[in-house]
């Protein structure tokens, strides 16, 4: 436009004038899983690339990757190698081999957010010691060791009690909870027995889970996408809802909490921040993901901007974009595996089926080379006029009368 002001964006490097499409600076992503898949998806668009690193051969990634190299995210070489042909890196999931990163960030290989950030997230122990010390609110926690140190625990907490392995957990795996003290040993032997890494953290008796997906860029602005609540079944993520149904000073102080815990972290990237609503109206800080998350998926179809393609601008260092609502309402339900194989598939595929029909709705599907029960296999999105109207619209794709109301 000429007369205009051609308006200087702070890319990465000078890497952007290329033809090759909004940014030439190849994305390499640290697992291929939905997380990766989507932000392949979100990437396409822009022109711009992104390659996964996946052990798995037919990951969900790999049919959409610009490039998908087999090979472990946790192993030094594969992921070296993998550098080689990026232009900055990022994870789809936390546990990656983080000492790599560090030596490869030493190396002057952009890497967001910083490994500093992923190294804390990834021991949940840790992670809880950094927050507490950075003032965000959160449920008391103590290290465990041994016999002695979890009945301290019981002790100081009271029943029930959550215990949680220190490392690689996801879906609930690595959590168990303790309702009486016969419990215990079991508990404990059902995590791998304490030589696993545990700790202890005390019940949360919440009213509501939220989310907070919150972004920040490489100039270290900071933009949140709404507050969402969120559900879980058997520890694993089931609904999400946007808006929450919160009060505005509940969703103010979600949101001042999640940008806190936000803040005391380094690098670009969009961070899932997890938390409780207690009766009285505090809000604790759950546990907090340095990439895209569950709690965000509606946001491909319910915001302006979503998750992934926010992820990506803020690891380009392109500019934010805007996080708000373009609807009403919109609702998620998670897809899981209902059984192993065919017999889990045939359920999702009815699912799928009546989800078409319905107006508003999107279908997910992973591509997931096995399908296997309490696994994530896909998800559906319905956007709507009302929450009511999405609540009543996911019952007559689920065939039930779990959503009802506003
Ligand atoms: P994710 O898949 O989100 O990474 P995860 O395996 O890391 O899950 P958490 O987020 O720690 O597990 O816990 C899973 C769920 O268990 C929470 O969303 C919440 O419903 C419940 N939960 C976790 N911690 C507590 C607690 N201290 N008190 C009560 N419920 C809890
Ligand atoms: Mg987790
Ligand atoms: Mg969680």
């Amino acid at each position: 436009a000429s007369g205009q002001q051609q308006q200087e964006s702070p890319c990465v490097a000078e890497l952007c004038s290329s033809a090759e499409g909004l940014c030439d600076t190849v994305v390499g992503v640290l697992g291929g899983g939905q997380l990766g898949r989507m932000l392949c998806q979100a990437a396409s668009p822009m022109g711009i690339r992104v390659a996964v690193l996946d052990p798995l051969d037919n990951c969900p990634a790999s049919s959409i990757a610009f490039r998908h190299a087999v090979g472990s995210f946790r192993d030094t070489n594969a992921v070296r190698e993998f550098a080689k042909g990026c232009g900055v890196l990022t994870v789809e999931i936390e546990h990656v081999d983080v000492e790599t990163l560090e030596a490869l960030a030493a190396e002057g290989v952009d890497v967001e957010p910083k490994p500093s950030t992923i190294r804390i997230i990834q021991d949940k122990y840790l992670q809880k010691v950094h927050f507490r010390e950075h003032g965000v609110a959160l449920p008391d926690f103590m290290k465990i060791d041994n016999a002695e140190s979890a009945e301290e625990a019981l002790r100081i907490f009271g029943y029930p009690l959550m215990l949680k392995s220190r490392r690689l957990a996801y879906d609930g795996r690595g959590n168990a909870v303790v309702r009486s003290k016969e419990d215990l040993t079991k508990a404990v032997s059902s995590l791998g027995g304490y030589e696993r890494g545990l700790y202890a953290e005390k019940w949360a008796p919440f009213v509501k889970e939220l989310a907070v997906m919150v972004a920040r860029g490489r100039d270290a602005s900071i933009s949140s996408f709404p507050v969402v609540e969120t559900t879980h079944k058997d520890n694993i993520c089931h609904t999400v809802e946007c808006p929450a149904r919160i009060t505005s000073d509940v969703a103010k102080l979600a949101m001042t909490i999640a940008e806190k815990a936000i803040r005391s972290l380094e690098g670009a990237g969009v961070f899932g921040v997890e938390l409780f609503l207690l009766a009285d109206g505090q809000v604790l800080l759950n546990e907090v993901a340095p990439r895209p998350h569950n709690s965000g998926h509606h946001t491909i179809e319910a915001c302006y901007v979503s998750q992934y393609e926010q992820h990506l601008r803020a690891v380009l260092g392109l500019p934010l974009g805007d996080p708000s609502m373009k609807v009403p309402a919109a609702l998620m339900y998670n897809l899981l595996g209902e059984d192993d194989g065919e017999a889990g598939f045939a359920i999702a595929h009815q699912i799928m089926q009546r989800a078409v029909t319905v107006p508003g709705a999107s279908v997910h599907w992973y591509e997931k080379p096995e399908i296997r029960r309490q696994r994530k296999m896909g998800h559906i999105t319905i956007v709507g006029p009302t929450a009511s109207k999405v609540r009543a619209r996911l019952n007559s794709i689920i065939n039930s009368n779990e959503f009802n109301g506003t």
